[in-house]
């Protein structure tokens, strides 16, 4: 019997990654196989984001182009999942009357039984977790059957994406409330996943090929949960993974600066497989715009804790997100942000335009009352200042020997064994055949290779570098010990 064929796309974060990914493996380990073309599939699912108004935007233009295959194929299902779904189901029909299914993220593992619903009985299919209730403390909500675990544990079901990397879920849904984020709103109060379950699946991961494991939450390190009586707060969950034989890096994203103990800080220094990489969203360098977004941090704490982490974890790296051109954000204000990016010296920073978002407190109370233009500006000039940083702290890599995990081919490879093949371009081997990998501090090595390294731990000395790559060369394959004249794992100088 034919397959249906099934079309994901996928807006927003790792977290939108992820939940693409399981529903995915739920579909194609039924009746389903995955088709890159849109037009023709029998079900289209995407996967929406709703933290800035650009990405619904997009939605909103990729739905529009589905309306012609709809009428040429009415038995195509169009499906909207994710945060647009949960955050304005009735903005989109009104919208996109094609669509056929809108599922909130909390809802996910409903999706093969609503297709079928929409599929016979000929009508819109709809599942939101609006009624989630806030009402009990984070560790109560972890000790409740949350509906939507079947998800994460179908994983079980089918292999999907790359296998040496996984992302493995420790925390749903927000209890921050930042005035700008809408994210509490589409995902929910904070749900911790039960510690057994989390390390059960890393274990499943790894023994499918996993080396790398990133955990993800929205504020993965107030991560909290029990075993038998006794509290598991994130530190101790990351000692239980790195318990695991066969995994050989653990990362976690996106810590929130405000609830960083020093016990995970202890435990990234301590642990051999933490990677010494921090995702910290600072958002402002300006105390009075902290507050007006509800960040329950001030700069100087934010600056003490990046201190206290890189004394407590050598070689550390640090990424951080910055809005800007928030509500009366001014000059003055502006300018201690960029102060703070000098001189914190991130790896690497995401700066975002704020956009309002409905229903948000800042939406309701205040005025998004920086212009257009200035927001443009602010961007360009933080993103210069980092572009400076990053260059500087890659060059002073360079003659270093560092340990990388090879992805695979590099995305110029990529992109140049797609021109030979379509187009007969001729292309030079040296491209067609680059590597890319990363460093346990989250930098990004291209070097030459034979794609039968993808998967392995190597040496690389670095040679070059640009303000967002590093050019590598083979020192030494890692086969168990290291090797004499290599720095230690992890100690990649600069960030
Ligand atoms: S911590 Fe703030 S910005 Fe991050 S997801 Fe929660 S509400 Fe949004």
């Amino acid at each position: 019997m034919r397959k249906r064929t099934l079309y994901m796309e996928t807006m927003g974060c790792q977290m939108n990654v992820l939940d693409s990914e399981l529903v995915v493996g739920q579909l194609t380990s039924g009746d389903y196989a995955l088709t890159d073309d849109m037009t023709t599939a029998d079900v289209v699912l995407i996967n929406t984001c709703s933290v800035r108004d650009h990405a619904e935007n997009k939605v909103l233009s990729r739905l529009g182009a589905l309306k012609k295959p709809k009428l040429n194929n009415p038995g195509m299902i169009v499906g909207i999942i994710g945060c647009m779904a949960e955050r304005d189901p009735d903005g989109l029909v009104d919208k996109m009357p094609h669509v056929d299914l809108i599922c909130g993220p909390g809802e996910l593992n409903k999706i093969p039984a609503m297709i079928e619903d929409a599929r016979e009985l000929r009508q819109r299919s709809i599942a939101l977790s609006q009624s989630l209730s806030r009402k009990s403390t984070p560790i109560e909500r972890a000790l409740e059957f949350d509906s939507v675990e079947a998800l994460d544990l179908s994983r079980a079901a089918g292999i999907v994406g790359n296998p040496i990397q996984a992302y493995v879920r420790v925390q749903r849904g927000c209890d921050k409330f930042c005035t700008f984020c809408v994210v509490p709103f589409t995902r929910g109060p904070e749900r911790s996943r039960p510690p057994g379950q989390i390390v059960d699946e890393a274990k499943m991961l790894v023994d499918r090929g996993a080396l790398e494991i990133t955990l993800l939450g929205q504020t993965v390190n107030s991560y909290i949960n029990q075993d038998d009586g006794q509290r598991v707060p994130f530190s101790e969950l990351l000692a239980r993974l790195n318990d695991i034989n066969g995994l050989e890096r653990i990362r976690f994203v996106t810590s929130y600066p405000g609830d960083f103990g020093d016990d995970i800080l202890m435990a990234m220094r301590d642990l051999p497989k933490v990677c010494e990489y921090l995702h910290l969203p600072a958002q402002s360098g300006s105390d009075p715009v902290l507050k007006r977004m509800r960040r329950q941090y001030s700069v100087s704490e934010y600056v003490e804790l990046v201190a206290r982490a890189r004394e407590f974890v050598p070689g550390l790296t640090l990424a951080s997100d910055f809005i800007v051109g928030f509500c009366g954000e001014t000059d003055e204000e502006f300018a201690r942000t960029v102060q703070l990016v000098r001189d914190t010296r991130f790896k690497n920073i995401f700066v975002f335009k704020y956009s309002e978002r409905p229903n948000t407190v800042a939406e309701k109370r205040a005025v998004d009352d920086v212009a257009d233009a200035v927001k443009r500006v602010r961007n360009i000039e933080l993103l210069s200042v980092q572009e400076r940083i990053s260059l500087a702290t890659n060059r002073e890599l360079i003659g270093r020997t560092v340990e990388i995990l090879v992805e695979g081919y590099s995305k110029r490879a990529m992109k140049a064994q797609e021109a030979e093949q379509t187009r007969g371009e001729e292309i030079s081997s040296e491209i067609s055949s680059q590597l890319v990998g990363r460093t346990r501090t989250d930098r990004i090595v291209v070097f030459s290779g034979e794609i039968g390294l993808a998967g392995r731990l190597i040496n690389v000395r670095i040679a070059g570098a640009t303000a967002l790559t590093l050019h590598g060369e083979i020192v030494e394959r890692r086969e168990g010990e290291r090797l004499p004249g290599t720095i230690p794992i992890g100690v990649n100088i600069g960030g």
